[in-house]
């Protein structure tokens, strides 16, 4: 496929802000793409050349991307700065100057989704010295045969800021539609597309006023339920019994594309099994070792008794562990740990894969931990910001280890045996754990739990968790399924204080006097319900002048001043890249910031370098939490 028609799509769908519109756009393409160029699509549509679980990313910063537009448009690498500052938009520079320089030479090569991808790809293994060089040169390359929408887009998928708003869903259902024959009774629930119009007109067929009336029973296959659908492959309509097992069959298939993702964090692997092997395909799909898979979350409950309320009785309840999850998944002698945001850190934690050699009877499985770390002197818990600095070192490991050792306490099991254990029940996963754990103290152990239906006996549990240290309880259902990657209410998490946020800094202001080395004052974004990051407020608080004490202004400048996109006065624009968790006294509603609401007094209470950007807190938490707060106050 030729670059430009993609391009084309972008634009389409940076033009409607409709989930049902993009999805359309989206399904009318993949259903134009070839079975060898899906995979690349279905990833380039998320502005991704590498799936969510890999390790590989393009890591370009936006210097090496101006001084690629310098070399391919011959403008002076001053000049493109200057263009930059004024947009604070490296793809609308690139399409600006691209255009430019067209005018002037009107040299056009074509590009083809193929090559683009691989040359993004190959941006990731370059590395070393002169590597810089070899960036910009291969980029340049792309940008030279790009037309200027082309390059526009081209530089925003290498800054990993696509911005044309197709989230998990959408893709979903766009694979849904297009892998699939149409499920025509829910046909007249669609919105029309441009695309689909603009079809219609070429083929000049009428515009169907009242659709479900005029189904056309002869042109579709009649079908009884969706188990029959992978003999269905080849035609276009399907024609249900009823419009409800129409309904209930749709559900099922987007359920089993869901599920085929849960288990690859993967739609390109998704889509190649939907056209391969149709239904029955995404069903068989399984978790594999050496793939981290998403942790499933904890909604959180008030007290015990919401608990209960939310998960059954009885119960299992388990310490929750202050530190950070690992994945762990060994086969035979090799074993690699993950953190929640698929970060591998294997190195940086040769102790836990000593204590899994020796204590983990299972050499084919994937277990799900939280690793804690403790004072070697009196063995008692400590913060979790003291022990995250292990997931970032790179360099004197031993010496880490032994001055910050960790506990691994293992919670759930995804994987044993070369089977996913995912489906069997929570009951069951533990009893498996405890037949493959041979725990240790302060090396290994299984997490503390407790089953009961007494409040009062939860509630002792949940202060003896609390005096030891840990952050609260987890509540769990026993009978529930692992579900990666979402709050599905299997499991609740009850903790004391006013719930922290997760939030991305997107913004800063430039201290003054003998601060003026350092960005002082942060502003952060929470999700909205499209994956847009929305600001809620501007934190200074909690953030230290000296080194030794916490997280410093001089730590965050550094960790920022390479991504200031924009910069006006003292004021910049940050690529979002850096989590931090801050508490807060109160929610306000607030015209200020673009979330429509405001944090009262925030604090920075750490860095959170096992999150990304996908793992901020959302808008619906915060309004959530906005309500608690207000039923607080009477
Ligand atoms: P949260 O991030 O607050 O939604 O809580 C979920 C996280 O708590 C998991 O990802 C784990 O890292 C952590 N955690 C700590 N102890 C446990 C436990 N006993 N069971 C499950 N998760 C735990």
């Amino acid at each position: 496929m030729d670059y430009s028609k993609l391009v084309e799509v972008y634009e389409k769908l940076s033009k409607t802000s409709k989930r049902l519109e993009k999805t359309a756009i989206v399904a009318e393409l993949l259903r134009e793409t070839k079975t060898e160029e899906a995979d690349k699509i279905t990833l380039l549509i998320n502005g991704r050349v590498f799936p969510e679980w890999s390790e590989q990313k393009i890591g370009v910063a936006s210097k090496i991307i101006s001084k690629a537009i310098a070399v391919a448009t011959g403008i002076a690498p001053e000049k493109v700065e200057q263009e930059w500052k004024k947009t604070g938009d490296l793809g609308d520079v690139a399409e600006n100057l691209i255009q430019k320089k067209k005018q002037a030479t009107l040299f056009s090569n074509k590009l083809s989704v193929t090559k683009v991808f691989t040359n993004l790809q190959k941006l990731a293994t370059i590395s070393g010295e002169g590597s810089v060089d070899q960036k910009v040169q291969l980029l340049a390359e792309l940008l030279t045969s790009a037309s200027p929408v082309e390059a526009k887009y081209l530089m925003r998928t290498v800054l990993e800021e696509l911005r044309v708003g197709v989230g998990e869903g959408s893709l979903r259902d766009a694979i849904a539609w297009s892998c699939f024959p149409q499920f025509v009774q829910l046909f007249g629930e669609r919105e029309e597309t441009e695309v689909e119009k603009e079809t219609e007109k070429k083929t000049e067929k009428v515009k169907q006023k009242s659709k479900k009336k005029e189904i056309d029973e002869s042109s579709c296959k009649k079908i009884e339920s969706i188990e029959e659908i992978d003999k269905y492959k080849h035609t276009d309509k399907l024609l249900f019994i009823s419009e409800e097992e129409a309904r209930l069959a749709y559900n099922k298939l987007i359920a089993a594309i869901d599920h085929g993702y849960n288990m690859t964090n993967d739609f390109s692997q998704v889509i190649a099994i939907a056209r391969e092997k149709g239904y029955k395909g995404l069903l068989a799909m399984d978790i594999q070792p050496f793939r981290p898979v998403q942790v499933m979350l904890y909604q959180k409950a008030k007290d015990i008794k919401d608990a209960f309320a939310t998960v059954g009785k009885p119960a299992a309840f388990e310490y929750k562990y202050d530190g950070f999850r690992i994945e762990c998944h060994i086969v035979g002698e090799k074993i690699k740990l993950y953190t929640r945001n698929f970060e591998e850190v294997t190195k940086q934690f040769p102790d836990v894969v000593e204590a899994v050699k020796k204590h983990v009877k299972c050499d084919n499985c994937i277990f799900d931990s939280e690793v804690v770390g403790f004072d070697p002197k009196t063995t008692q818990y400590v913060a979790f910001q003291k022990i995250s600095q292990r997931i970032k070192r790179k360099y004197e490991i031993e010496e880490a280890v032994k001055k910050l050792p960790v506990e691994v306490n293992v919670f759930d099991i995804l994987y044993c045996d070369g089977k996913s254990t995912i489906d069997k029940p929570f009951h069951e996963r533990r009893a498996i754990l405890s037949k493959i754990i041979h725990p240790k103290d302060r090396v290994i152990v299984l997490s503390r739990i407790m089953i009961t239906d007494k409040e009062e006996e939860a509630n002792k549990f949940y202060n003896e968790a609390l005096d030891k240290g840990n952050e609260g309880i987890m509540v769990k259902n026993l009978e529930a399924i692992y579900k990666p990657g979402s709050r599905v209410g299997f499991g609740v998490k009850v903790k004391p204080v006013m719930e922290s946020l997760d939030v991305a800094i997107v913004g800063a202001d430039w201290g003054e006097g003998k601060r003026s080395k350092w960005m002082t004052s942060f502003t952060v974004a929470i999700r909205d319900e499209e994956n847009k990051l929305v600001a809620i407020g501007k934190v200074g608080t909690g953030i230290k002048e000296l080194e030794g004490e916490g997280v410093t202004f001089a730590q965050l400048t550094e960790m920022l001043k390479d991504d200031v996109l924009d910069e006006k006065g003292k004021e910049v624009i940050v690529k979002p890249k850096v989590v931090i968790e801050v508490h807060y006294e109160e929610i306000q509603k607030s015209t200020t910031y673009s979330s429509g609401y405001a944090l009262r007094f925030p604090r920075l209470i750490r860095l959170r370098e096992d999150k990304g950007i996908k793992d901020c807190s959302t808008i619906e938490q915060v309004e959530e939490l906005y309500r608690e707060q207000r039923g607080r106050n009477g």
